[in-house]
């Protein structure tokens, strides 16, 4: 009796769901998923938990590269022994669920008018790597880097950048973007540091979050990544093992990932690299118990280029693909990137019993729910019409140039900015990213140069008074010209002012020629070439010099700095970077942004971040450099001044259950409007563990007119005086705590009070 009263409610749902039309879209979602689950085979719904690469690409990948690339290459590949064809006919079999590096939305239509004829019919989720702007398809708008939108400190303009992104992917038929990239930045010779928002837990959530909004809320599938710990690699390079230990993990490295999940994210990327000896891909610990259990993530998972792969032929932890693929879906992985020896493999490992077909049904019942959900069987083409009202529309076009006006860092001015147009008649601009489209940053496709503002584009149209004299020393650092630094050298004598754009190249379309991005890591972050030699040479002439740098990664700047009259950093501003550097240039707009990560002098001094422990600089290095950075975290300057007052005492207070408010005063003081990052940071006096000497807990943007004092305010609660004790639980202790509230992350720029938790 027992077991029928269990039978009966199943029979009668699943009854239900296959009566269901799993076209029907006014039916439920549950019973069209389910209608649809129950007329797939075994082999659909293995293809449905699989992604390729594009047509486009493979074919011209395989013109271009052997089989012993494909296994080091995470950007390019195709598939020896398969051909376009064959691509082709297994989507019209519906044994593809998903496709990424198509670029156009004439292939993404194509793919999906294939997969469409087959029967079940289901529409294929095109993913891509959207990461500033859907950057990687011709005509879209391509947006700062992460790294310089954290700079903003501007959460609202990293939700509407990443709504843009997702309008312009829709309209290009794209519906799932692998991004944002939540990994807290730690060490600068890894090239991916622009993709990410820094070094501070706090702000990379703040960001984050916004972000996986902005796509979720307006159409896209975000893609949170890398879980975990790619960015500490043990000698900076890109997928080497991390070694964190789990109080590390909780304290810095898992809480944005944990917000993007409370955020709304609907899926999440494992990462390349192994974690204290398990590989990301095959750690059913970080996925199971934390990802699933601890944060209650009900999206699903994809694995990164080919890692399940990279755990039988890196790794070494199966014995070949298929145990690989067997681990994978053990852990929990929903979804492979990318490959065409899934399919059978997966296919056998359910039919010799080692997977159960159960075990499937839970990732593809996800994965059909998100089709679902995004409307694809609704509506799985787009029109030409909306795409183009979409791509690079105005309105996005004002908010690449706003975002890049906002994250360009001003670190040195000895008062030769803001330049008066007219001032200087003669310029000399030169350096590899005076005159390059490499502005745009990583994760771009070339754009019409017509819609990409090079520096030098920029300063001409700023100051048409002026004669700039572009003295080219190409775009490859590497491979930098004696003849043309000499040139530079001349010219600068002539010139009443010098302009040097410095930085690194990482632009993909030279894949194996860049010095920054994915896979391009450096033992060193000193200036590549001939950089440093340029920058003296010309700053020799005598003529006032300033140096501009494009780059995702801190760099070494010593040098350059003590030449420097003026330090811009511009990161990677996007495609209208040169129009902003000059308009903050020549004061028409006044910088604001702040530092996301610290700048050390050298790659000595790494790990060089702000919130590290008391005890890091007990002994400080002798003889070469500071124990600080060259710049630190939160560093950052404006054409104008801005004075902090009347901090809240709080000493007299102790805790109550409601919010700690805290306030301060700010004063413009100095003649002209601009806006002040506000930072609160937190400091635990004394913990039972060591706690950072200061945590980032608060920030604020305000604009205020010259002369405009303004009262801003941060509400502290329980989170933010929160620590994991020495088991590991989260609590908050009683004692004393000191609360910074300033200008950047040094004491110098910090007013200070003190609050007691009784
Ligand atoms: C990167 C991912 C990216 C994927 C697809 C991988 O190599 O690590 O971040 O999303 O390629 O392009």
């Amino acid at each position: 009796m027992k077991k029928l009263f269990f039978l009966f409610p199943v029979l009668i749902m699943t009854a239900c769901h296959t009566k269901v039309d799993y076209r029907d879209a006014s039916a439920p979602i549950d019973a069209r998923v389910e209608s649809l689950l129950s007329q797939m085979s075994l082999e659909q719904k293995v293809g449905q938990m699989n992604q390729l690469t594009g047509i486009e690409h493979i074919k011209a990948n395989s013109q271009t590269m052997t089989e012993d690339d494909l296994f080091r290459n995470t950007a390019n590949a195709y598939y020896p022994g398969f051909t376009p064809e064959d691509i082709e006919q297994m989507t019209r079999q519906g044994l593809v669920g998903s496709f990424l590096h198509v670029l156009t939305y004439e292939e993404a239509d194509y793919l999906q008018h294939l997969a469409m004829e087959a029967t079940p019919a289901i529409p294929l989720l095109i993913g891509i790597d959207a990461i500033h702007g859907n950057a990687k398809c011709r005509n879209n708008t391509v947006y700062p880097t992460h790294i310089g939108l954290a700079c903003s400190f501007d959460t609202a303009m990293a939700y509407t950048i990443a709504a843009q992104t997702a309008k312009e992917m829709r309209a290009m038929s794209m519906h799932w973007t692998f991004d944002p990239n939540v990994e807290v930045a730690r060490d600068p010779r890894w090239g991916r540091v622009g993709e990410t928002f820094g070094e501070d837990p706090f702000l990379v959530t703040q960001m984050g979050v916004q972000t996986v909004k902005g796509l979720e809320q307006n159409g896209v599938l975000s893609c949170v990544k890398h879980l975990i710990g790619g960015s500490e690699p043990i000698n900076g390079t890109n997928g080497s093992p991390a070694d964190l230990s789990e109080r590390t993990l909780r304290e810095i490295f898992f809480p944005p990932f944990e917000a993007c999940v409370k955020a709304g994210a609907s899926t999440f990327m494992t990462a390349h690299n192994e974690l204290n000896g398990v590989p990301c891909h095959a750690n059913e610990w970080l996925i199971q118990d934390i990802l699933r259990k601890e944060w209650g993530f009900k999206g699903w998972i994809v694995s990164d280029w080919m890692d399940i792969e990279h755990l039988c032929d890196l790794h070494h932890i199966a014995a070949d693909n298929k145990d690989a693929f067997r681990q994978a879906i053990e852990a929990g992985l929903d979804m492979h990137m990318h490959g065409v020896s899934w399919q059978k493999a997966v296919c056998d490992l359910v039919r010799e019993g080692v997977i159960s077909e159960k075990r499937l049904d839970e990732s593809v019942r996800m994965i059909l729910r998100s089709k679902f959900e995004l409307g694809l069987f609704e509506q799985p083409y787009v029109t030409k019409q909306y795409r183009d009202s979409v791509c690079f529309a105005p309105e996005h076009q004002a908010t690449a140039l706003a975002a890049a006006e906002q994250s360009i860092v001003l670190l040195k001015n000895d008062g030769i900015l803001p330049l008066r147009q007219g001032a200087y008649k003669r310029v000399l601009v030169t350096g590899i990213n005076a005159n390059d489209d490499n502005i745009m940053g990583d994760w771009s496709e070339p754009q019409p140069m017509e819609q990409v503002w090079t520096v030098l584009r920029g300063l001409r149209e700023q100051d048409p008074t002026a004669v700039f004299d572009f003295v080219d020393q190409g775009w490859d650092p590497r491979n930098m010209d004696a003849k043309q630094v000499d040139k530079a050298a001349a010219a600068a004598k002539q010139a009443d002012l010098n302009i040097v754009c410095v930085g690194e190249y990482m632009m993909r379309w030279r894949w194996l020629e860049r010095t920054s991005g994915e896979d391009t890591d450096r033992s060193d972050i000193d200036l590549v070439g001939l950089q440093n030699e340029l920058v003296a040479r010309v700053a020799a002439s005598g003529k006032p010099t300033i140096v501009i740098v494009i780059s995702g990664r801190p760099l070494g700047l010593e040098q350059v700095n003590k030449h420097a009259n003026a330090l811009v950093y511009a990161w990677e501003p996007g495609q209208f970077g040169g129009k902003a550097i000059a308009e903050i240039v020549y004061g028409e707009v006044n910088p604001s942004a702040k530092l996301a990560v610290s700048l050390p002098y050298s790659v000595g001094q790494v790990q060089m971040i702000y919130n590290h422990k008391p005890s890091q600089y007990f002994h400080p290095y002798v003889c070469d450099k500071p124990s600080d950075p060259l710049y630190a975290f939160g560093q950052g300057l404006s054409y104008t001044t801005f004075a902090y007052s009347d901090l809240s005492d709080l000493s007299d207070m102790s805790d109550s259950s409601d919010a700690v408010t805290v306030s301060v005063a700010v004063t413009n003081t100095g003649d002209r409007a601009g806006t002040e990052i506000v930072q609160l940071y937190v400091r635990d006096d004394i913990g039972s563990v060591t706690r950072p000497v200061k945590a980032l807990r608060g920030f604020k943007r305000v604009t205020l007119q010259a002369g405009e004092t303004q009262t801003v305010t941060f509400d502290l609660t329980d989170e933010d005086f929160a620590m994991y004790d020495r088991r590991l639980r989260k609590v908050v202790e009683p004692g004393t705590f000191t609360i910074y509230v300033g200008a950047s992350s040094r004491d110098e720029d910090l007013l200070s009070t003190t609050f007691t938790i009784q």
